[in-house]
């Protein structure tokens, strides 16, 4: 049987998300069982110029990151997006909070002609995706779900109601109960409130939900004296990519 051929690739972000596949263990061998991994330079040094399906971690920040991403547009049938940086814009997308010369001048100081930067965005805001795996790193259950819908030519659907649903099916105590304010109420679930789980807060890594609930999040927060600008603030760590949403060039299919 031929196997499909899968090549990862990164642009800006930190790898992690790639760190988190290279580590799956045993759920990586059932998923080897199906594919060829043709190039992944957090694990080997092969390349290949031709793979089935791309799967593409990090957000484009540059004009070099944009004829990059077409050109694996082209070659591959099926595109993945996975991590919040390819999929949301991440926290690189912090960097559209300022003037982009501001921005190169403080990063690379009299160097600065000498790189190209430009807005970040995600993945989608530059090419057509196929599939988004959400999450800062992302939930390798959902990585491996995605894959296998991707190999099978079935659409994934990301969940789409809020952190809050899985963190309360996992018997947490709500952290607003403690006083802490969480972002679970408006982040997309997928994640089987991972952070939450582990005694963190959610820090909206997903992505808004598409429909939250605005007024019942108005009367959290005005009932736990948590300023609205706390929520902004905190959303777009991970989110600030989306105002350029506009520019989006498709929607997603699935
Ligand atoms: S989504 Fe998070 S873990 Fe993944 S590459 Fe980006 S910063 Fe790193
Ligand atoms: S607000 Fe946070 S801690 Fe509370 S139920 Fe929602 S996800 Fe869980
Ligand atoms: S709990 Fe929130 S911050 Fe943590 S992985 Fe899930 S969506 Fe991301």
């Amino acid at each position: 049987m031929n196997k499909v051929k899968v090549a990862f690739f990164d642009f800006a972000c930190c790898e992690g998300c790639q760190l988190q596949v290279a580590n799956m263990g045993e759920a990586l061998l059932d998923v080897l069982e199906l594919i060829d991994v043709v190039e992944f330079r957090e694990v080997m040094s092969e390349k290949s110029a031709v793979y089935d399906v791309a799967v593409v971690e990090g957000s484009i920040t540059t004009k070099h990151a944009v004829e990059r991403i077409k050109k694996i547009r082209e070659t591959a049938k099926v595109l993945i997006a996975y991590g919040s940086c390819a999929t949301n814009g991440g926290v690189n997308g912090m960097k559209n909070n300022f003037p982009l010369d501001d921005i190169q001048k403080y990063v690379y100081q009299d160097k600065a002609g000498y790189f190209d930067t430009i807005p970040t965005r995600a993945v989608h805001q530059v090419v057509p995706v196929d599939y988004f795996v959400h999450g800062c790193p992302v939930y390798i259950p959902e990585f491996v779900k995605v894959l296998k819908c991707a190999l099978a030519g079935m659409p994934y659907r990301v969940p789409d109601d809020p952190v809050c649903t899985e963190c309360k099916l996992n018997e947490n105590v709500c952290l607003y109960e403690k006083g802490v304010a969480c972002m679970g109420p408006i982040t997309r679930a997928g994640c089987n409130s991972w952070c939450i789980n582990n005694g963190n807060i959610c820090y909206g890594c997903r992505g808004m939900v598409s429909n939250p609930a605005e007024k019942g999040q108005k009367d959290v927060l005005e009932r736990h004296k948590i300023s609205p600008d706390w929520i902004e603030n905190k959303f777009n760590m991970y989110n600030k990519a989306r105002d350029l949403e506009e520019k989006k060039t498709h929607e997603q299919k699935c």
